[in-house]
């Protein structure tokens, strides 16, 4: 069952380093916090994820530690991507598609064509 959702999860990264936090402690599930936050506690990590340069990241992905961001795309549903340049070759790339790319997949997915 979680095979055919392989390709979609690949796009979303599901751990991250929040580099605000002590060494040890930095390692969190993106679904887990996310789903964690209120409504009010959600926009606040939005604008520290908007606002991060690469040269200051706060919160990166897990596995490359490149900055990501968590797109507004309304209702419950919560994840993080990463920002622009990220690493290719990063297992959450979802095979270097930029966030625009993302986005027609995902919606491409119920009509067929793939
Ligand atoms: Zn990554």
């Amino acid at each position: 069952m979680k095979s055919e959702q392989a390709n979609t999860n690949r796009l979303t990264v599901k751990s991250v380093l929040d580099k605000r936090l002590p060494n040890g402690l930095q390692l969190l599930d993106a679904e887990v916090w996310l789903n964690s936050l209120s409504e009010v506690g959600y926009a606040e990590l939005r604008t520290v994820t908007t606002q991060q340069e690469n040269d200051a990241p706060k919160i990166v992905c897990a596995e490359c530690e490149w900055p990501v961001y968590s797109p507004d795309i309304g209702g419950k549903c919560r994840f993080f991507q990463h920002r622009k340049g990220f690493p290719k070759t990063c297992c959450y790339s979802g095979e270097g598609k930029d966030p625009g790319a993302i986005k027609s997949a995902v919606f491409s997915i119920g009509t067929g064509s793939a």
